[in-house]
């Protein structure tokens, strides 16, 4: 099964470069501990180079053949792009397992939604098109308003290790549908995909500069893209899409072309922990640059007494452990009302046991390695840490017995959690449950906001009025009511609270990229008449 790593060079200008200090970061598979290739390592001089080439892809011929095009125009590229994808699914899913460890058909599930969300993109792209100037009334007849929406410019887009390719495309996609040039800047720690990406823009002619994609660390690559004086927005951000047709899911949301576009004005869009989010966000302060961040989590899982056991406890592992527990959305605390606690958690245990842990190649797989060797560590930290608090470890919270090597943690589940203690507090980021339980809905509530972070919150009952109340009251940006971590490229993401702010997806994706300009035509014949006229000489 073992597929060759290709080894690439940053993609910047439509073509590969070396980058200008030469040097690479080793690609390590979590599952085996061996280095399998390298990627380039960028530094300020290539992100230099890449902000340029951005710049003059987004003014090339007056803007005509980016940013002033049409959207429809843009679309067939976004579609081509997609078709790519879906062509090479089996590849680029394998490579996405290798390099962050996640089940193979979980991969395949991401490439799916990768080319499912870059087709929606190219719908978005050519509905634009009538959407880019509106009328806006106004209470006087000598004035007509309109508002035209024109893409920012620059973007720079910084992206985590999770979804490598598919965190990548949440913003790539509405970032070129708007008319944007941009800088991807994805992961060190797994980056293989991204590069690909690359090569499906070169395949399907993406005229230059439109994307670069410069690999690289934070500090080094990521952290002079956001301090560029010509990056006009800095994105930073969702961990997964399910396929809709695989579901019945139904979603609720709650609540110029004539003229080339002139100097960029960059914008940063982050994707990435809390840490790195500040840092971010005081970096592109000083220039007063616009950002969006979707950062970490710790969201609830608040089940009640009504439910099928079997059926709530498999939405509870899938909340949490989906992506190895690499989910900046997942469902980490679960609390359970008092009278059925003890059956529920005797049914997480046995289902627990059924997981099949193994190499995210191997058929069958659903849990695979945690991404690093620091990530395995910081996971194993908090489950000691939690130990020596006086929390229980109920199951798990070890390498499994059957695998040697690789950065492996057993599916874990705490219990005897204290609100006060690191584990209920902090975001693990990796395979671990922790449980409290709850005796009346306002506690349950409270339990459930009992949290700095705000990005998503489950509810399971059978109690459709209930649902609404908790959907209510959870303080955050994303709910699911009987299930837990669906996402629809068509619904928007994003936290509250220290998960961050902005929104992706969906339209509210798109307008991340948009300036939204007014204009204001003064339309009478007679002066305006304010000052007094000077006489007449
Ligand atoms: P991270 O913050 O360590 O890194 C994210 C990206 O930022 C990487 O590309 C990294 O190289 C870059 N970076 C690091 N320091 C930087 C700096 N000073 N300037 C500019 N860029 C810098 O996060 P991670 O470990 O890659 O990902 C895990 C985190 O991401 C978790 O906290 C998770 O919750 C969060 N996440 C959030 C969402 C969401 O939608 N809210 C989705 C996925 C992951």
């Amino acid at each position: 099964m073992a597929i060759p790593i290709p080894s690439r060079q940053l993609f910047i200008d439509g073509e590969w470069r070396e980058p200008v200090h030469k040097n690479r970061i080793p690609i390590i598979n979590p599952a085996t501990e061996e280095t399998i290739g390298d990627i380039p390592a960028a530094t300020a001089e290539d992100v230099e180079i890449a902000v340029e080439a951005a710049r003059k892809a987004l003014v090339r011929n007056g803007g005509k053949d980016w940013a002033n095009a049409t959207g429809a125009h843009r679309a067939k590229y976004l579609r081509a792009i997609a078709a790519k994808i879906t062509e090479k699914k089996s590849y680029l899913a394998k490579l996405e397992a290798i390099d962050c460890g996640k089940p193979l058909e979980e991969a395949a599930w991401d490439i799916d939604d990768v080319a499912g969300c870059f087709e929606y993109f190219a719908d978005l792209a050519e509905a634009f098109d009538s959407k880019r100037k509106t009328p806006v009334s106004v209470p006087m007849d000598t004035f007509k308003c309109y508002v035209l929406k024109e893409p920012l410019g620059v973007v720079g887009l910084i992206t985590p290790w999770n979804y490598p390719m598919l965190m990548a495309t949440w913003k790539v996609a509405p970032a070129l549908a708007a008319g944007c040039t941009a800088i991807l800047k994805p992961s060190e720690l797994a980056s293989i995909t991204c590069l690909e990406l690359a090569e499906v823009c070169r395949d399907v002619g993406l005229p230059s500069g439109v994307l670069n994609i410069l690999t690289g660390f934070g500090p080094e690559a990521g952290a002079p893209l956001v301090s560029h004086p010509d990056v006009d927005k800095v994105s930073c951000d969702l961990p997964f899409c399910f396929s809709v047709s695989c579901f019945s899911f139904e979603l609720d949301v709650l609540h110029c072309n004539d003229h080339p576009p002139s100097m960029v004005n960059q914008q940063i869009a982050f994707t990435g922990s809390s840490a790195t989010g500040s840092k971010i966000m005081t970096a592109a302060a000083s220039l007063v640059k616009p950002v969006t961040l979707e950062l970490g989590g710790k969201s609830p899982i608040v089940v009640f007494e009504d439910v099928d056991l079997d059926k709530a406890a498999e939405w509870a592992l899938f909340g949490c452990f989906w992506t190895n527990g690499q989910i900046c959305s997942a469902t980490s605390r679960l609390i359970v009302h008092e009278s059925i606690a003890e059956a529920f958690l005797e049914k997480l245990v046995k289902w627990c046991k059924n997981i099949k842990i193994s190499d995210p190649l191997e058929e069958g797989c659903r849990l695979g390695p945690i991404v690093s060797s620091g990530q395995y560590e910081k996971v194993l930290k908090f489950i000691s840490t939690a130990k020596d608090e006086g929390a229980t470890i109920l199951c798990g919270g070890a390498q499994p017995q059957h695998l040697k090597k690789g950065f492996y943690v057993e599916p874990t589940i705490i219990t005897d959690v204290k609100t006060s203690m690191q584990i209920w507090r902090e975001e693990v980021f990796g395979p671990v449950l922790c449980v409290k339980t709850f005796t009346s809905e306002e506690e349950a509530i409270e339990l459930a906001n009992d949290t700095h972070y705000g990005l998503g919150a489950a509810v399971l009952s059978q109690d459709h009025e209930r649902c609404e109340r908790l959907t209510k009251a959870f303080q955050a940006g994303i709910v699911w009511v009987n299930c837990s971590q669906p996402c629809f490229s068509q619904a928007p993401w994003g936290g509250k609270k220290r998960s961050g702010f902005g929104r992706e997806l969906g339209e509210w994706g798109l307008d991340n990229y948009l300036n939204v300009k007014q204009v204001t035509k003064y339309e009478s014949d007679d002066s305006w008449g304010w000052y007094k006229p000077p006489t007449k000489p």
